[in-house]
């Protein structure tokens, strides 16, 4: 970048100044007094079940609402955290807070739905996220079945025998493992020998030209076509229209998430969306 004209060479003296150094020492501290004051929030996007239309469940993500009222979305800070080591006293309080508002729910009276939750390759490193999971699982009270744990690529690549036992003891905890961003990675068909899991979860850039593409169609085809033979469900991610919803609909995708049936949304809208229209969110078959 350096020998090319321009912004880039503006960019490599601001690095040669350490700005970038600057910068993270601003955002850490940032991170810690965020955590203190109570600045994160999860968002929840419906889970819907292909054969009934109805949600099953929603995905726990993670927002930033800085004091000056801006949203930071997960990229904007989770990279760093990962970096710092926040990750784990934020993602203890991920899974502590998604526990919380599931049960929530269930006192709400709603029916009970799935809770996905994102993990990182950090929080594998120490061996406790057994325990840790076990603990919010019995402090929430919430049933260990409802908790979906999804675990990326960079978390498989990481010691396998050491990340596939952690897996074990969390499925014999009850709690269900999904992998994310299925297809994306160099590797995610060893995954799905090596690890026990309950769940693909097909990666969006394969959803998008589903349509118009014939080697994305092929390769979710494969996809659902390998969790019908493993027995594993199988849900794809980024779903925006009706014709990409009734293709996979089709292709015998088990479910599905994405705009479509609801962007990611506060608790209360996803109880607001329950009490006016149900569990419906989508014609069954
Ligand atoms: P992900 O787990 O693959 O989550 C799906 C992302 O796709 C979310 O972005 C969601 O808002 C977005 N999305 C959902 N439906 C659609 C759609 O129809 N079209 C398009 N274009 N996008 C859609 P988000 O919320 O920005 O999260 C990005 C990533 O950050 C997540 O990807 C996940 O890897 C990570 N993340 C989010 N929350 C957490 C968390 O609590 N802990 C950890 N460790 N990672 C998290
Ligand atoms: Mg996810
Ligand atoms: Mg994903
Ligand atoms: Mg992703």
């Amino acid at each position: 970048a350096a020998k090319r004209a321009g912004g880039n060479q503006h960019r490599f003296y601001a690095a040669e100044l350490d700005v970038p150094q600057l910068g993270n020492a601003v955002l850490d501290a940032e991170l810690r007094d965020a955590l203190e004051r109570e600045e994160f929030l999860l968002h929840y996007q419906p889970q819907v079940s292909m054969r009934t239309g109805e949600m099953v469940g929603v995905e726990a993500l993670i927002r930033w609402r800085k004091q000056d009222g801006t949203m930071v979305p997960p990229y904007g800070f989770l990279p760093r955290a990962e970096e710092n080591g926040l990750i784990v006293p934020i993602s203890d309080w991920v899974l502590r807070e998604a526990c919380r508002q599931s049960m929530l729910w269930r006192r709400e009276g709603l029916p009970p739905l799935r809770v996905g939750i994102n993990l990182s390759p950090v929080q594998f490193r120490s061996q406790t996220l057994p325990a840790v999971v076990a603990r919010a699982v019995s402090e929430s009270g919430i049933e260990a079945g409802l908790l979906d744990l999804e675990l990326t690529e960079s978390i498989m690549m990481q010691d396998a025998d050491a990340v596939a036992g952690q897996l074990h003891q969390l499925r014999e905890l009850g709690v269900q493992i999904s992998i994310d961003d299925f297809g994306t990675g160099f590797s995610s068909l060893s995954y799905v020998k090596r690890f026990p899991v309950d769940r693909l979860k097909i990666d969006q850039s394969f959803i998008r030209d589903i349509k118009t593409d014939p080697s994305d169609c092929a390769i979710v085809r494969a996809i659902i076509h390998l969790g019908q033979t493993l027995n594993l469900q199988v849900i794809a991610e980024g779903v925006e229209t009706k014709e990409q919803f009734e293709h996979l609909r089709s292709e015998g995708c088990d479910e599905a998430q994405g705009y479509y049936f609801g962007k990611p949304m506060p608790p209360e809208e996803i109880s607001q969306l329950l009490r006016e229209k149900g569990l419906k969110l989508a014609a069954g078959m």
